[in-house]
């Protein structure tokens, strides 16, 4: 009895020596959206590369579980193999991941995703948080840029997903690049020279060969 009290007591200490650690150590919490598992990785894999090296807290999501991104593969199976890729990339990136459980190519603005996206972003405790624009030619790109949208507010008000503790200041919100000209062509305001990190993004990204063997024919990914 007493050894299991002394347990549960260590636990709870080190939880909570975990959670001080973690709101005091001074850095940046950040994390990144894409739609599929390995957007996060192609966008903005460089710059995470960076801040990782500097101690910053990275996160990379993917908002479906890209279980039809591929030629002739799909389904659990996949989800699954692209879940892994995405973790063995992180791992060499030096960051976290996470895959959402929605299905590639059905990702819609819906009240339930705008709180899941509003939880995932509280959880992280998110200083910054990046998403593509709502402008892309495909529709899960495009609804996710449009739930960022619809979260970047709610994370900080207090009786939406009350179940998670609201952020006590709004994160940054920033979007990532893109080549659409319409009805906004992007224009940056802050740029990321990542060449130091460009061999180790590339590292990384090698995990991901569904993604890169896929051979989707229209696919196409800007580094
Ligand atoms: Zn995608």
């Amino acid at each position: 009895m007493m050894r299991s009290l002394f347990s549960v007591v260590f636990v709870c200490l080190f939880a909570f020596h975990l959670h001080a650690v973690e709101k005091e150590d001074g850095k940046l919490r950040i994390i990144v959206f894409g739609a599929h598992p390995d957007d996060a990785e192609y966008k903005a894999g460089g710059s995470a590369v960076k801040w990782a090296k500097q101690g910053h807290h990275v996160k990379l999501v993917s908002v479906t579980n890209g279980d039809i991104g591929h030629w002739k593969e799909a389904g659990g199976p996949l989800a699954l193999r692209r879940a892994a890729e995405v973790t063995a990339c992180a791992k060499k990136l030096g960051v976290t991941s996470q895959v959402l459980d929605i299905h590639d190519g059905e990702l819609v603005p819906s009240l339930e995703c705008r709180k899941l996206i509003t939880r995932v972003i509280r959880e992280w405790k998110a200083d910054i948080v990046i998403a593509p624009r709502p402008w892309d030619y495909h529709p899960d790109h495009r609804y996710v840029g449009v739930l960022l949208q619809d979260a970047a507010f709610m994370v900080a008000v207090p009786f939406i997903c009350p179940d998670v503790p609201p952020l006590k200041k709004n994160p940054v919100f920033l979007y990532s690049s893109d080549g659409f000209q319409k009805p906004y062509p992007f224009t940056p305001d802050i740029a990321v020279s990542v060449d130091d990190s460009f061999e180790q993004k590339l590292d990384g990204i090698h995990e991901l060969t569904s993604s890169i063997m896929k051979a989707v024919p229209m696919a196409r990914k800007s580094m």
